[in-house]
């Protein structure tokens, strides 16, 4: 497996690759690998000829007051177990060769950047979609593959590659959770013990809504408020948002219906910001 930090060499790379008839897939990451990035991988490796995984803690999708600069890092691991599942490539790149000074070009995706975690993180997906184009550009791959776990990012990506006729292909990949329900996330590492309990609120919430909605309530004014009392019943949990969407548009909706998710974003402790989603007739 290679190693590449420079934008150039990474360019480079990909434009020999596709001379030999290699399609690239691409699993753009910020590290810190659990299950669930390895899991992209693996579905990388299985749609595409050569697998490359970014690897970089993008700083201008971080608000002043986020956790940039204790967000974890494990270069060496990481490296470790992307080898391990075949990767061709981690490009890695430093913050100044993909911001150098006089940086002040970015890609916005409007409306559907504004609601959920864009309401609560102004500019965070901006910061996304500008350096998903960038990765896009230096690496040049055929597909693309992003989780479900951040649905709202998904739908932006995929919105982005057809208003800007990028050519490639986006595949979504399931949540992968722990044995008891948790998304996986690097930010779980952040949790202690009693945290860690409470993080159980969001897998449970959509677990709540789902059984309710099965039973057949479907108003989801009321589906809301038994999913934040459910919440709330966990020590130190905060509502950032609870939200009955369109899957497409990412629209409120009143009615649930098969094509409503319900997402969820939680705080713990006010130090630790979670997000999960599911759709009311899925099981993910
Ligand atoms: P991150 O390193 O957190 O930016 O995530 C990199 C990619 O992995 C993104 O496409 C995420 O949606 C995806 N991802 C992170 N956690 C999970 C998970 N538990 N299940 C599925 N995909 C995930």
């Amino acid at each position: 497996m290679e190693i590449l930090t420079s934008p150039g060499a990474m360019r480079a790379w990909s434009r020999e690759q596709r001379v030999l008839g290699k399609k690239i897939a691409l699993v753009p990451t910020m590290g810190f690998f659990h299950q669930g990035h390895l899991s992209l991988m693996r579905m990388a490796a299985r749609h595409g000829d050569a697998v490359v995984v970014s690897l970089f803690v993008n700083p201008i999708q971080f608000g002043p007051n986020e956790d940039l600069d204790r967000y974890p890092r494990s270069f060496t691991k990481d490296c470790e177990l992307a080898g391990q599942e075949g990767v061709a490539v981690v490009f890695a790149p430093e913050a100044a060769d993909m911001y150098p000074a006089g940086f002040q070009t970015t890609v916005s995706v409007e409306q559907l950047s504004r609601s959920l975690c864009g309401a609560d993180r102004p500019g965070h997906f901006n910061g996304v979609t500008t350096v998903v184009s960038k990765l896009f550009h230096l690496v040049q791959p055929d597909m693309a593959v992003f989780g479900q776990k951040d649905f709202q990012q998904l739908s932006i990506i995929r919105r982005m590659v057809r208003d800007l006729d990028m050519g490639i292909e986006i595949l979504a990949h399931p949540i992968v959770r722990e044995p008891d329900g948790l998304a996986m996330s690097s930010r779980n590492v952040y949790l202690n013990e009693q945290q860690r309990r409470s993080a159980l609120s969001l897998s449970g919430g959509i677990a709540l809504a789902r059984s309710l909605y099965t039973d057949g309530l479907l108003d989801t004014a009321v589906l809301k408020e038994k999913v934040r009392e459910h919440i709330l019943s966990y020590p130190g949990t905060a509502v950032d948002y609870i939200s009955f969407v369109d899957r497409s548009s990412l629209e409120p909706v009143d009615r649930a219906d098969q094509e409503t998710l319900l997402a969820l974003a939680v705080s713990i402790d006010g130090r630790v910001r979670l997000i999960d989603n599911g759709l009311l007739v899925g099981t993910g």
